[in-house]
């Protein structure tokens, strides 16, 4: 059902969560646009106006490595400054009340580990841009570290001390296969749960669309929560076309 107003979804989405014994949230990125961070796939989105770096140009040219640190460090202050929003403190109740053994999602912007969930508790799908790794030896380097070099030799990327690999935010970028333990984990905690619940995504990126449906076959039940409707609105149990901090605000616990 569509939920007709928020009192009505929020009584719902409780009786819902009292039910289950464990939920699943797979998260996108309008959990965390009240926080600052855009969605860059959203009509008027970053990427609607700048093409992204494909993953075969970064390895292919130092122009191209150069360019994607610089927009990196000029999106700085949207990431570095980001505070979990109402959401993401919500999940990170249900997390440390037990009911929540992990959160998918599909962010780059570890939020959900500064709300206070565990980073082996987050399976990030799309990897995480507020650290680096190095493409060879997998080592990580922290992003001042990296700004540091770039900044010194006037706007050229670094390349790792140990291996001379090249260094990358920990983000699947276009063109980079999917994490395939991330992608394991993710199923198998979506196999777990008897609610899952589908906040701030549209659902139509791969694999997103996997997920929830891998759930309802499953025997879970389903919930979507997103400001605008999604194809997979007619299989779920409750369909929630609102504000996400407003919905979850009332289960954050104090
Ligand atoms: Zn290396």
């Amino acid at each position: 059902m569509i939920a007709p107003d928020l009192p009505t979804a929020i009584a719902h989405l409780r009786e819902m969560i009292d039910q289950a014994t464990v939920v699943v949230p797979f998260t996108g990125a309008g959990i965390s646009t009240e926080c600052g961070i855009p969605d860059f796939r959203s009509p008027g989105g970053i990427w609607t106006r700048m093409r992204p770096i494909d993953f075969g140009d970064f390895l292919a040219s130092r122009e191209m490595r150069d360019e994607s640190w610089r927009r990196r460090f000029a999106m700085e202050e949207q990431f570095g400054g980001a505070q979990p929003g109402r959401g993401h403190r919500a999940l990170a109740s249900l997390y440390r009340a037990g009911k929540i053994p992990g959160v998918i999602t599909q962010n780059i912007d570890n939020l959900h580990q500064a709300s206070g969930i565990s980073p082996d508790h987050v399976v990030e799908l799309h990897g995480n841009t507020t650290y680096a790794t190095c493409l060879e030896c997998a080592r990580r380097y922290e992003l001042p570290w990296v700004r540091e070099r770039f900044t010194a030799s006037g706007g050229r990327s670094p390349d790792c001390p140990e291996c001379e690999g090249f260094i990358k935010t920990a983000t699947v970028s276009f063109g980079q296969s999917m994490p395939e333990a991330a992608m394991r984990r993710a199923q198998a905690l979506t196999e777990s749960c008897d609610l899952f619940l589908a906040i701030g995504s549209s659902l139509v990126v791969w694999p997103a669309a996997g997920f929830p449906l891998a759930a309802k076959r499953n025997g879970a039940r389903l919930v979507i929560i997103n400001r605008d409707s999604t194809e997979f609105d007619d299989i779920a149990d409750l369909v929630v076309h609102d504000d996400i901090g407003g919905a979850l605000s009332p289960f954050i616990a104090h």
